[in-house]
């Protein structure tokens, strides 16, 4: 089994965790409903996406049962 030659310095441990930072997550309002949400994603809240409903939402899947 391949072994360290020798104990990593604080130094170097120090560079390799300067990558391991979290970053903010990115997020935009929703247009129509203003909730926070995931940049190009459907709005998980009232499933709209670019200004029209995509997800039909529980109140409206109803009405859409009874129209057709
Ligand atoms: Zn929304």
């Amino acid at each position: 089994m391949a072994v360290p030659k020798r104990k990593t310095s604080p130094s170097r441990r120090g560079m390799r965790r300067s990558h391991l930072a979290l970053r903010t997550e990115a997020h935009a309002e929703c247009s129509n409903c203003g909730e926070v949400k995931r940049p190009h994603h459907v709005c998980s809240h009232c499933g709209h996406y670019d200004g029209r409903e995509v997800v039909a939402s529980e109140g409206k899947a109803l009405k859409t049962a009874v129209r057709a």
